[in-house]
């Protein structure tokens, strides 16, 4: 007796529906991209409870014939390919025929299906868990309408692994968003709970579709990105978010390839590379690449649902992506114009700053008020070096260490303000009177740029400092073959490292300005940056090792200055070239001009 036996279609199409149907944003997902693949105008989403009890989804597309709708809920039924070499053309989202049958088999499905021509009625199709309860004729718009309730009812091991309707409802949002973003010719709408909670124009204009779902407030702050390499044949469009606008996660990134959104770490990695230098620590800037390339350099076929694909040479796109988005934020001015963004009218005077926010959100809201203000007032054309010599004149500084004077970025006109600290808040920020207005500045970022200006003089070697001690540090192969490929990157950095056994490194010179203590995390960030960028340029390495080697070196928050401390450092900062941005592109100081002020007390209308 044999015990192998094939499975019934029914068991089958659950099996099938384990991998495609995970939760009910992945039905959404399948649903609208029939609807998307049926050439449709207009698709409409309705949801209730998270779509766990009830999803609709209507489109005006071409619809089905009967015969067309008894098939497609049949596994392995598509009229998107014949042969698998199709695959390999293909411009549908669907091709599985897979979808369908699985969520029909997992819920109390239905569908209502009319075709464009001559038809004057419907087909209506009923499928209850996988069995077909009904077909006939009904009435029904030209189009198709799809309903699925109950979803689970009889997997109820499957149900048990969904999430809240408030989570559930919100991955639907989600990925309708991207979808509503990688097809701005079609008019999305999403209905949550009888609300609607999201619509796009459908008038192709993707910058329309973003404001729409992103709310108008990111119009300025969004920058079109056109790159075009004929030789690769990759092309990218979309929008870029400034580097002031973050999110916690990377939930405003759509990436779309040849139409299809998709997740993929190497282009998430690109971005985040090239955002890097302008970027604080945490956060993910908004961007929605459209990656154009040539059908038969990807495999579409390599994820259950679709979400991932493979690209014959990923190194590729990644270097386009990193080089498209570097250019658009390059031309897109310096840090500080980037961030000056953000209108002192959206000052939100009544926000008391929440210890409970994250990092990401209470730099944007830091960032996106007075930094502009520091920013108008660096364009008039009045170097800050002025405010030394001023201070240098009323003799009210007293140098730490010997300081040579750059009389070539001294301005000789008279000076305008000067800066004059006045303590230390949270023994982090330095409290400032200006003539023209209060400064606020953040020790840490304004060291990190003085120290990085310093560094970055050096065309060579980054002066070193010998350790009378070496230091030793444990590395794995992948890790010493870097430092032995990087050698001469880590030499004009600071740093001397020789092999000192088949897993150590011995580190017998430093940046001089690096404590030893930071001697071996600062080495790891560059092994890091190294490994995660695919072969940085030497420039890109200096500039990462410099801003490191910045940070490490230089103040941290929490160190208790002295008056005569802070003087030097406010001076210092004053005299180099981006005074109002550390290198990381986060603000170092923030003016508020006496007219702000008067606003913040109510003294003058808005
Ligand atoms: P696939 O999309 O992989 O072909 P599906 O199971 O999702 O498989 O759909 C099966 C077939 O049903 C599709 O190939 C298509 O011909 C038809 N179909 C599904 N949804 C729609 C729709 N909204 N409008 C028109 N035809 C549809
Ligand atoms: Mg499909």
């Amino acid at each position: 007796m044999n015990i192998i036996h094939v499975l019934d279609e029914n068991t089958a199409n659950k099996i099938a529906a384990g991998e495609v149907v995970e939760r009910p944003s992945s039905i959404v997902k399948e649903l609208v991209e029939n609807s998307i693949d049926a050439q449709s105008r207009h698709i409409e989403v309705e949801i209730s409870d998270g779509g766990i009890s009830f999803i609709r989804i209507t489109d005006d597309g071409s619809g089905m014939s009967p015969a067309d709708a008894k098939l497609a809920i049949l596994r392995h039924a598509t009229s998107k390919i014949r042969l698998a070499e199709d695959l390999s053309t293909i411009h549908s989202l669907g091709f599985r025929g897979e979808a369908l049958p699985s969520i029909a088999a997992v819920s109390n499905f239905s569908l209502t299906t009319r075709l464009h021509e001559n038809e004057s009625l419907a087909t209506y199709v009923e499928v209850a868990g996988g069995i077909t309860t009904d077909i006939r004729e009904a009435g029904g718009n030209v189009g198709t309408t799809i309903v699925v309730k109950d979803l689970f009812f009889n997997t109820p091991a499957r149900k048990k692994f969904l999430k809240t309707v408030a989570t559930e409802g919100s991955y639907i949002n989600n990925i309708l968003v991207k979808l509503a973003l990688s097809y701005p010719n079609i008019a999305f709408k999403l209905i949550n709970n009888k609300r609607l909670v999201l619509s796009t124009p459908g008038n192709n204009e993707l910058q329309d579709a973003l404001t729409n779902l992103y709310g108008q407030k990111v119009a300025p702050d969004i920058l079109p990105i056109s790159y075009d390499n004929t030789i690769d044949n990759i092309a990218i469009s979309g929008y870029l978010g400034k580097p002031t606008l973050l999110k916690s996660n990377r939930q405003w990134q759509t990436i779309i390839v040849n139409s299809r959104v998709i997740n993929s770490r190497a282009i998430g990695k690109a971005l985040d590379n090239a955002y890097h230098s302008l970027l604080p620590k945490s956060g993910y800037p908004l961007a929605v690449l459209n990656i154009t390339v040539r059908a038969d350099t990807i495999d579409v076929n390599v994820h259950p649902q679709k979400s991932e694909i493979k690209f014959s040479d990923e190194q590729k796109v990644f270097r386009a992506v990193y080089k498209a988005v570097t250019e658009v934020l390059s031309a897109a001015h310096t840090p500080s114009q980037l961030a000056a963004s953000a209108q002192l009218k959206n000052i939100n005077y009544h926000h008391t700053p929440s210890y409970h926010e994250s990092p990401a959100i209470q730099h944007s809201l830091y960032a996106s008020t007075p930094v502009h203000e520091a920013i108008s007032w660096q364009e008039q054309p009045l170097p800050l070096a002025t405010a030394r010599t001023a201070m240098e004149k009323e003799e009210v500084i007293y140098w730490d260490t010997p300081h040579v004077v750059d009389t070539a970025s001294c301005d000789q006109r008279e000076p305008q303000f000067t800066l004059q600290p006045l303590g230390q808040v949270d023994d982090c920020y330095i409290i400032s009177r200006g003539n023209d207005g209060l400064y606020i500045i953040d020790q840490h970022a304004a060291h990190e740029r003085i120290l990085y200006d310093k560094m970055s003089q050096h065309t060579d070697r980054i002066p070193a400092q010998q350790l009378l001690v070496p230091i030793f540090i444990d590395c794995d192969a992948a890790e010493i073959t870097i430092i032995t490929d990087y050698q001469d990157t880590f030499y004009n950095l600071g740093f001397s490292l020789e092999l000192a056994g088949p897993s150590t490194m011995r580190i017998f010179e430093l940046p001089s300005d690096i404590p030893l203590s930071e001697a071996e995390n600062s080495i790891r960030e560059i092994l890091e940056f190294i490994q995660n960028m695919h072969n940085p340029t030497p420039q890109e390495l200096r500039h990462n090792g410099l801003q490191m080697a910045a940070c490490r070196a230089a103040i941290k928050a929490g160190e208790v200055l002295n008056m005569r401390q802070m003087q030097a450092l406010i001076t210092e900062l004053c005299n180099t070239n981006l005074p109002y941005t550390c290198p990381h592109g986060r603000p170092a100081m923030i003016r508020f001009s006496p007219h702000d002020l008067d606003k913040m007390f109510k003294r003058t209308g808005f």
